[in-house]
């Protein structure tokens, strides 16, 4: 759909040859405004049937999305949704493939980004697919194995930074201005992708009650909130449900400041659940106001726990998930569920 974007910050706005995610004027993030009211596609039965609900571009219909809804059988109120089975494993692959082609429209030869492994994984995969090289910035802390997996699904260059994921991320910017390469990551158009998250769920789930999402940099719960948003505007749901967001409780910023009702500060990450170790998320305000709107809350696990949910999948569903991509069913345990509710957890991440 044509859209136009607008700074978070500043309220400057950009025609859609902008080409890129971050304000000219003052370096703040932008995000997508439709020119027209959104109605979300309930009836869609191929991810490329959101189209229309997604920036105008010329997107190549590669296979992704559609992920299978599972009811666990251990609890009537739980299902799981299965972003595990995205081409790269990961909830990730929805933003990618947004993100990708508006690079691709605009004429880049190459990319950057940052990443705690998945997005990296993602964007190499895409931008092999769009034909364009991938420069990628990951902290030591990432999990190795799935930096071997990045080179050798694309021609990805890794570039190993000291620190977090917060250092790689400013290397990423530097690079990405300094060699005029498309900067990819958590901006404005992955996050259009991600919100098809939201569209699926609530076409597979009817009464949903609550719908859990794992937070690294907040991009996949403010695309959630985004797309429920939509969703109640154009009338294709009576009501949002509860949004919980996840942390591991060694990387809790989101959680620390819903629960002391002070502003976002950073954290320096110490969990093993690389996939959601981030310190300070870029959209973690627009995760504060969601569960502020739809009554929502913010949930820790700790390592243990995640290990414990790991292990619990795979010896009773045979599904193999990585400890970030089971933080929502860790989190499903202790965060106040009924019988009678109705909940999704994003099991989001399978890079192991
Ligand atoms: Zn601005």
């Amino acid at each position: 759909m044509d859209y136009y974007l607008k700074c978070n910050i500043c309220n400057e706005k950009y025609g859609s040859n902008y080409a890129g995610q971050i304000c000219g004027s003052c370096s703040g993030l932008l995000e997508v405004q439709y020119k027209k009211k959104v109605e979300p596609n309930l009836d869609a039965e191929s991810f490329w049937d959101y189209e229309d609900q997604l920036p105008k571009s010329k997107y190549r219909h590669y296979l992704l999305g559609m992920t299978p809804l599972v009811r666990a059988h251990e609890s009537r109120s739980l299902f799981m949704k299965m972003e595990i089975q995205n081409p790269t494993h990961s909830f990730k692959d929805r933003g990618s493939a947004v993100e990708l082609a508006k690079a691709a429209e605009y004429g880049f030869n190459e990319v950057v980004c940052a990443s705690t492994g998945n997005m990296a994984y993602s964007i190499s995969y895409y931008s092999k697919l769009y034909g364009l090289r991938s420069q990628v910035f990951i902290s030591t802390d990432a999990n190795k194995d799935k930096i071997n997996d990045i080179e050798s699904v694309g021609d990805a260059q890794v570039h190993w930074v000291k620190g977090d994921f917060n250092k790689a991320l400013a290397q990423a910017e530097a690079y990405s201005k300094k060699h005029k390469a498309f900067l990819t990551g958590d901006y404005c158009y992955r996050k259009e992708g991600q919100k098809t998250v939201a569209y699926e769920v609530m076409q597979q789930v009817r009464s949903l009650t609550h719908l859990i999402v794992p937070v690294g940099n907040a991009t996949l719960i403010s695309g959630v909130y985004k797309a429920l948003k939509e969703m109640k505007a154009a009338d294709k749901i009576r009501k949002m449900p509860k949004i919980i967001g996840v942390q591991a409780s060694g990387c809790m910023p989101l959680v620390r400041a819903f629960k002391l009702r002070k502003p976002l500060s950073y954290e320096r990450p110490r969990t093993k659940a690389d996939a959601i170790a981030v310190g300070l998320p870029t959209f973690g305000n627009q995760a504060m106001e969601a569960f502020k709107e739809t009554k929502g809350y913010a949930v820790a696990v700790n390592d243990r726990e995640l290990e414990a949910e790991k292990e619990h999948l795979y010896e009773n569903y045979g599904i193999v998930a990585e400890l970030g991509g089971v933080a929502s069913l860790a989190a499903y345990r202790k965060a106040g569920i009924k019988e009678n509710d109705r909940a999704v957890a994003i099991i989001s991440g399978a890079n192991v």
